[in-house]
C-alpha cells in the first residue's frame, strides 16, 4: 500500500471500492487499485481469491486491462491493474449523440472477440461482462477488465438488483439458476454488441420482475437497419435463448465475415 498514492474514490460496489492512484516513485504513472473486502469470507474462499488473483496475474493479452501487483492490505485484498484514460464503453455509448459507425462496432467487437477467446482458452470465465467493464485506451483501444474474482466471491442474485446494479446481462440460464457457463459470457457479450449497435440495453425494465420476464421471453428491438445483416446475426445468435445454439469465440472466428474484417485489421 506505501508504494501508491491515492489521487481518489472512483467507485463503490458490494465488493469494496476502486481508486485512481499513482506510484509514489512515479507520479505519472496512473493505476486503478481494487479494494476487495474480505472480511466476511472464509478460509477456503480466501484462497481461493488468492488463487484466482494469481492466474489473473499470468494473463497477458493487448485488449485484456493489464494486470499490476496484488497483496493483502488489512481485511482486505488489492489488485492493481492499469488505468485507462478514456474511461469505459458505459460512458462512452452514453454520450453519443448518434448511432455508431459500422467500421467502430466492428473493431471493438473483433477486439472484444480476441479478449474473450483469449480468456476462454484458458478456462478462465470473465462472468461480469457489461460496458462498465469494457476500457478504452487513449488510442480507441478496448481493454477488458474486471473478470475472474466473482467465481470465488459470489454475490447471491437476490443481491444483484440493490447492491450491483440492474443484472441487464444476466442469461436465460442464470435466470433459472443453472450453473454459469462460458456460453452465458457469450450471451453478455450479445448484450454489450447489442449496445453497440442500439445504444440502449437489449433487454431493460423497471424492476426485476420485468427484466426476468423479458430475458425469459427473448424478445427485444433489432438493431437499426444501416447495420450489416452479418452484424445483426451475429447479435441474435449470440442472443440465442439456448446456449447451445449460442456460437463460441471460435465459431465466430470461423465465420466469412469475422475471417474478412481480421483480414483488414491485420
Ligand atoms: P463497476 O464495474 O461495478 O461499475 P468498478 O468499481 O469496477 O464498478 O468501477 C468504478 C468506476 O471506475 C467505473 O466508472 C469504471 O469505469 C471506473 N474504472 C474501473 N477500472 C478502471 C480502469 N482500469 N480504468 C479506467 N476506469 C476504470
Ligand atoms: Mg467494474
Amino acid at each position: 500500500m506505501e508504494r501508491y498514492v491515492v489521487e481518489k474514490r472512483i467507485g463503490v460496489g458490494s465488493y469494496g471500492s476502486a481508486y485512481l492512484v499513482h506510484f509514489r516513485k512515479d507520479r505519472n504513472v496512473k493505476c486503478v487499485l481494487k479494494k476487495i473486502r474480505l472480511d466476511n469470507v472464509g478460509p477456503k474462499e480466501r484462497a481461493a481469491a488468492h488463487q484466482e488473483v494469481k492466474l489473473l496475474s499470468q494473463l497477458s493479452h493487448p485488449f485484456v486491462l493489464g494486470y499490476i501487483d496484488s497483496f493483502q492490505y488489512k481485511n482486505f485484498l488489492c489488485i492493481v491493474t492499469e488505468f485507462c484514460e478514456a474511461g469505459d464503453l458505459y460512458n462512452k455509448l452514453k454520450s453519443c449523440k448518434t448511432y455508431l459507425k459500422e467500421e467502430q462496432v466492428v473493431e471493438w467487437f473483433v477486439q472484444l472477440l480476441s479478449a474473450i477467446q483469449y480468456l476462454h482458452e484458458r478456462k478462465v470465465l470473465h462472468r461480469d461482462l457489461k460496458t462498465q467493464n469494457v476500457f478504452l485506451t487513449k488510442e480507441g483501444n478496448i481493454k477488458l477488465g474486471d473478470f475472474g474474482i466473482a467465481r470465488v466471491l459470489n454475490a447471491p442474485v437476490e443481491m444483484a438488483m440493490t447492491v450491483i446494479g440492474t443484472p441487464y446481462y444476466m442469461s436465460p440460464e442464470i435466470m433459472e439458476s443453472k450453473p454459469y457457463d462460458f456460453k452465458s459470457d457469450l450471451w453478455a457479450f450479445g448484450c454489450v454488441l447489442y449496445e453497440l449497435t442500439s445504444l440502449k440495453h437489449a433487454f431493460d425494465a423497471q424492476d426485476m420482475n420485468g427484466l426476468v420476464m423479458k430475458i425469459l421471453r427473448g424478445k427485444y428491438g433489432s438493431p437499426p437497419a444501416h447495420f450489416s445483416p452479418e452484424l445483426r446475426q451475429v447479435v441474435s445468435r449470440l442472443l440465442s435463448k439456448e446456449p447451445e445454439q449460442r456460437p463460441s469465440c471460435e465459431q465466430l472466428n470461423e465465420l466469412a465475415w469475422v475471417k474478412s474484417i481480421m483480414q483488414q485489421f491485420s
